[in-house]
């Protein structure tokens, strides 16, 4: 995949509808592309105008900078989340720190943070975690099947899904929130009663304090074409089940969806997992007397 170091005009991004499910007030994205190619993800669309997704990286060079400018002059802090389209934890955030260094800063102006990540790369920032974590940190990690095999097919790039439960483990012993994303369930793929099961009893056992689960997919023009090709090629015969079912709807869910979810709320009960996590309240920051700050 081509990487290419671009300069960001901005970093941090206002979230301007209330999100009940992270609790977000601002969103960063400190590259574009995403080395993990899902075969089901959304950010292939066309509404989000990456042109290559496949085939290159972005790497917003000037991020961290614009990121340490940007929080100087918030006025409110509250939780910034990472990883909605793609993710910060790549195979390239290995050699580049983008957000291992956008950690240390968000460290450095006391704000809350949520990671949304595949990786166990994560790991390397515990320490700074940490350190957040006294304001607020949070890490969720998207797992779509309990089966490394599976993951595998459909999430090519990403590490294996037991790498991804160690990582929860670790990260829950250091006192860092954390769980599962279930998102998306593809339907007639990874949507067997009895994974989804397995997965939330792995999940509670690696210390997933929630699980988020939304159940089914979207499926918007190029990210429909490219799923259906990655069908083809691993599971013959599939992408002609779903273009008979789905049509050109832009969310597919599975027929049993409800009782799937009447399934997933009991085990949750049962194995102690909460369907909502507990988010940061966004608070005022008092600013400092410059006069004050000298001394
Ligand atoms: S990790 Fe997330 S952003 Fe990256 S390809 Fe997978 S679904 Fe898309």
């Amino acid at each position: 995949m081509k990487i290419t170091e671009i300069k960001a005009k901005g970093i941090l991004n206002p979230v301007r509808q209330p999100d009940d499910w992270f609790g977000l007030k601002y969103n960063m994205n400190l590259y574009r592309g995403c080395q993990h190619r899902c075969i089901y993800c959304d950010s292939r669309s066309e509404c989000y105008q990456i042109a290559d997704f496949d085939g290159e990286v972005l790497v917003k060079r000037n991020a961290v900078a614009l990121l340490a400018e940007a929080l100087q002059r918030k006025r409110i802090r509250g939780t910034i989340g990472t990883g909605s389209m793609n993710d910060p934890y790549m195979p390239v955030e290995k050699q580049f720190n983008l957000t291992g260094q956008a950690l240390r800063v968000i460290a450095e102006y006391h704000f809350p943070v949520h990671v949304l990540t595949k990786s166990d790369l994560v790991l390397r920032d515990l320490d700074t975690l940490v350190e957040i974590n006294q304001v607020y940190a949070a890490v969720s990690f998207t797992i779509t099947t309990p089966d490394d095999a599976l993951g595998k097919q459909i999430e090519p790039g990403a590490p294996a899904v037991s790498r991804r439960l160690a990582a929860m483990e670790k990260l829950a012993a250091a006192g860092i929130l954390t769980g599962v994303l279930l998102m998306p369930v593809l339907p007639m793929v990874a949507d067997k009663p009895e994974d989804l099961v397995r997965l939330l009893e792995l999940a509670a056992g690696h210390g997933a304090a929630y699980v988020l689960p939304s159940l089914g997919m979207t499926l918007r023009d190029r990210q429909r074409e490219y799923y259906y090709r990655q069908l083809d090629r691993h599971f013959p015969g599939l992408s002609g089940d779903y273009r008979r079912k789905f049509g050109g709807v832009h969310f597919a869910q599975s027929d049993n969806a409800d009782s799937l979810y009447d399934l997933l709320r009991d085990t949750a009960d049962r194995v102690g997992l909460k369907l909502k996590m507990p988010i940061f309240t966004p608070e005022k920051i008092e600013k400092q007397d410059p006069q004050i700050k000298l001394f």
